[in-house]
């Protein structure tokens, strides 16, 4: 599988496109502004996207979903508990007013352990509440996009609307410190000492995933 990191956008947002390197099918995760720099990565890389993920709904991570889905056909998908947050007049008026491109609604909406396919390659959602309601992990071949939900040492803010600290510090006990302790995360916001890190080192280092605060 290839994996590239684009870090985009006003925020500095990191979007991620892989790849299964036979058959070039491809998914692009939270396309979060710059969309010519992931459609020439595109073009150069002659990928075929299939799926555009968001890891969940706010508005830096789904800014390019309008021009990539324009451009590459490709379908939406995010967690339905974050499509159905959005319909909340509050939480939408909320986000809307940070002034970045509104994204479509999502063409499916997945689950807690549903699987996508692109090419050879395979990807399984795991559904980490607490960031917001809909928030994912998306787990492929011992890598974790972990979204707002985990950063190198830290983890995604619960003060927007939506977000709950205890739901958050469970998703992570739950879901993400049983996984391996060599699977590889990769963020979506560069907020550590690197850009990327593992399930290992964060569950010494960071206090969210049972580190020392
Ligand atoms: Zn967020
Ligand atoms: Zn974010």
């Amino acid at each position: 599988m290839i994996i590239k990191q684009l870090q985009l956008g006003a925020d500095k947002v990191f979007c991620y496109v892989l790849a299964c390197e036979k058959t070039r099918e491809a998914v692009v995760i939270d396309p979060c502004g710059d969309e010519q720099k992931i459609l020439n990565l595109i073009l150069e890389l002659h990928l075929k996207i299939l799926f555009i993920i968001n890891t969940h709904c706010h508005p830096d991570h789904t800014c390019g979903n309008k021009v990539i889905k324009e451009v590459t056909q490709a379908q939406i998908i995010r967690h339905e508990a974050d499509e159905l947050f959005l319909q909340d007049q509050a939480a939408k008026e909320y986000f809307n007013r940070q002034g970045f491109t509104p994204s479509p609604s999502a063409d499916t909406l997945i689950h807690d352990g549903d699987q996508l396919f692109f090419g050879n390659c395979s990807l399984r959602i795991i559904h980490t509440p607490g960031h917001s309601p809909g928030s994912i992990c998306i787990y492929a071949e011992g890598n974790l996009f972990t979204g707002d939900s985990l950063f190198v040492g830290a983890a995604g803010r619960v003060d927007l609307p939506g977000g709950d600290f205890t739901t958050l510090i469970e998703s992570l006990a739950n879901k993400i410190a049983p996984l391996p302790d060599d699977t590889i995360i990769w963020p979506g916001h560069d907020y550590g000492d690197s850009i990327t890190s593992t399930i290992g080192r964060e569950k010494n280092e960071n206090p969210y995933l049972g580190g020392e605060w």
